[in-house]
C-alpha cells in the first residue's frame, strides 16, 4: 500500500473507529497497524512486513491464514440459501450436520448444541439456561454463578460479569447480581512457598468454601476456562480440575468449561476438558470453531441439561437472529473436516507439541524468564527482574509491553498480559516454523534485557 494511502486509512480509523480493548486516544495518535494479507502462520501489513503471527490472531486461527476451501464453503452456501433462521421450528442442512457433529466431537453426553455468534453470547445463553434449569425443577434460589477472579467469558454483561477482570467491572455496573467469584489456579502468581499440588488443592478448595458459605441450595453452577486465556496463559495444576469436579457433583452445581479458547485442539486435545480429565455439563465453544474465518460460538448441554429444558423448560424464550446461521455453521463444519482429515490434532500430540514445549522451555533457560510454561499449542512466558525469584516488576506490565514491541519489530506477534509473554499459534505451525519463533523470541528477550540495562 502507498504511504499516502496507509495515513488516510489511519486517519479515518482515528476519526470514525472505535478499537475495542484499546486506548482509543492513544491510537488515534500513534496510528492504527493495518492487516493486509494472511498465509499459513504468516499476516503481513500495510507497510509490507511480514510477521510470524504466534497469536493465531486472538487464539483463534486454528488452521492457520489462507484456507480457501473456508470462503468456497461459504460461496457455496451463500448461494444456495444465504439466510434461514432456526425460530419457528425451521433450521437449515449445515446448522443440523453441526450440532450432530459437534455432539460427536465433545466428551461424554454434551449432545446438544444452541448456537450463538460469539463466545460472550454463548455464556449469556449460559448464565440463563443454567438459572432456568434450576427453576423449572422449583428451585428458582439456585440462581448465583460462580466464576474466578481474572476468569475471562466475554465483554457482554453477563460474559463480563461471569469473568473476573476488575477493569471491565468498573465499566458498566459490573458484575449483575448473583455472581460471585473465586481466587484463580496461578501458581506462579500467587503459590507462595506451597507446591503446585498443594496450591492447586487449596485454590479448588476455595470453592467448597464459597458453596457452603452461599448454601448450596443457592449455587447453581460454576464456570471455569480450562487454562486462563486472557489472564496470561494459567495452567493450573493437574489436581486443580478433577478437585473442582468433585467438589461440582457433590453439592450438584453444575460444571461449566469455558473452552473458546482451549477448544478445537488447543491443548493438543481436541478440548481442554480431556487434556484435564474432566467431564463438564456444560461446554462454550467459539473462536477455533471456524478457525476464526467468520463469527460462531456454540453452547453445548449434557443430556441432563438439556432434557429438564425440554420437558420442564416450556417454550424456550431465548435465541439470536443468527442463531445457527447456515454459512457460518458450513464454514464451521468446513474447518472441522480439515481439522480431522489433516489430523492436525494428532499432528501437535505425537510431533509438533512436544517439540514446541522443548523449544519454549529452552527460551524459560534465558535470564529474563522466571517461567516458560505450554501445554499443546498455548503458551506464556513470565518476564522477572530477578532470576529465580518469582517476584514481578514493579511497574507491571511496562515490561511485556516493550518485548511485546520488540517482538514485533522482529516479525514476531506475541501478546503481553502484564509481564507475561502469551504464545498461541496457528496450529498448523511447523518445527521449522517453532525454529523462526524460538529464533526470534531469543533475539526479542536479549534486545529487551538491553533496553531495561541488563
Ligand atoms: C474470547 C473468549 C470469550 C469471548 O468470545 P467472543 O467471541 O469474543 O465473544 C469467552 N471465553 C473465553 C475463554 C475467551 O477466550
Amino acid at each position: 500500500m502507498e504511504n499516502s494511502d496507509l495515513q488516510a486509512l489511519q486517519k479515518l480509523d482515528a476519526a470514525h473507529h472505535i478499537h475495542p480493548f484499546n486506548d482509543n486516544a492513544a491510537l488515534a495518535k500513534k496510528g492504527t497497524r493495518i492487516l493486509t494479507k494472511g498465509e499459513g502462520c504468516y499476516v503481513w501489513d500495510a507497510e509490507g512486513n511480514k510477521m510470524l503471527d504466534a497469536f493465531a490472531g486472538l487464539w483463534c486461527v486454528n488452521i492457520g491464514y489462507g484456507r480457501t476451501e473456508l470462503g468456497k464453503a461459504a460461496a457455496k452456501q451463500m448461494d444456495t440459501l444465504a439466510y434461514y433462521n432456526s425460530f419457528f421450528g425451521c433450521t437449515t442442512e449445515p446448522t443440523v450436520h453441526l450440532a450432530a457433529k459437534l455432539a460427536e466431537l465433545t466428551p461424554g453426553d454434551l449432545n446438544h448444541a444452541f448456537f450463538s455468534n460469539s463466545g460472550s453470547e454463548a455464556n449469556d445463553t449460559i448464565l440463563r439456561m443454567v438459572r432456568h434449569f434450576w427453576a423449572v425443577q422449583d428451585q428458582p434460589d439456585k440462581n448465583i454463578l460462580i466464576g474466578r477472579f481474572n476468569g475471562y467469558h466475554g465483554s457482554t454483561v453477563a460474559g463480563a460479569s461471569l469473568g473476573g477482570m476488575k477493569g471491565m467491572h468498573s465499566q458498566g455496573g459490573l458484575p449483575i447480581p448473583n455472581i460471585h467469584h473465586i481466587n484463580q489456579p496461578y501458581w506462579f502468581g500467587e503459590g507462595g512457598d506451597l507446591s503446585p499440588e498443594e496450591f492447586g488443592l487449596q485454590r479448588a478448595r476455595e470453592l467448597e468454601d464459597k458453596i457452603l458459605e452461599l448454601g448450596p441450595d443457592r449455587v447453581a453452577g460454576f464456570i471455569g476456562e480450562p487454562i486462563q486465556g486472557a489472564a496470561g496463559v494459567f495452567i493450573p495444576p493437574m489436581n486443580y480440575w478433577p478437585e473442582i469436579q468433585r467438589i461440582c457433583r457433590k453439592y450438584d452445581v453444575l460444571l461449566i468449561a469455558d473452552e473458546v479458547i482451549c477448544g478445537f485442539g488447543r491443548t493438543g486435545h481436541w478440548f481442554g476438558s480431556e487434556y484435564f480429565g474432566i467431564q463438564p455439563d456444560i461446554m462454550t465453544l467459539a473462536k477455533g470453531i471456524t478457525s476464526g474465518y467468520i463469527p460462531l460460538g456454540a453452547v453445548m448441554f449434557n443430556d441432563r441439561v438439556s432434557n429438564v429444558l425440554r420437558d420442564k423448560g416450556g417454550e424456550l424464550a431465548h435465541g439470536y437472529t443468527y442463531s445457527g446461521h447456515p454459512v457460518c455453521t458450513a464454514v464451521a463444519l468446513e474447518n472441522i473436516r480439515i481439522l480431522q482429515d489433516e489430523k492436525i490434532v494428532e499432528n501437535i500430540q505425537g510431533n509438533t507439541g512436544p517439540y514446541l514445549a522443548s523449544r519454549w522451555k529452552e527460551l524459560g533457560e534465558h535470564p529474563l524468564v522466571g517461567e516458560a510454561r505450554v501445554v499443546g499449542m498455548v503458551g506464556a512466558l513470565e518476564l522477572v527482574p530477578n532470576k529465580p525469584s518469582r517476584a514481578f516488576f514493579e511497574d507491571r506490565g511496562k515490561v511485556g509491553q516493550l518485548c511485546r514491541d520488540i517482538a514485533l519489530k522482529n516479525g514476531l506477534i506475541l501478546r503481553a498480559t502484564n509481564d507475561a509473554m502469551l504464545l498461541s499459534p496457528p496450529l498448523i505451525i511447523t518445527r521449522g516454523q517453532i525454529d523462526e519463533l524460538f529464533e526470534k523470541a531469543w533475539k526479542s528477550l536479549n534486545q529487551t534485557a538491553e533496553a531495561l540495562g541488563k
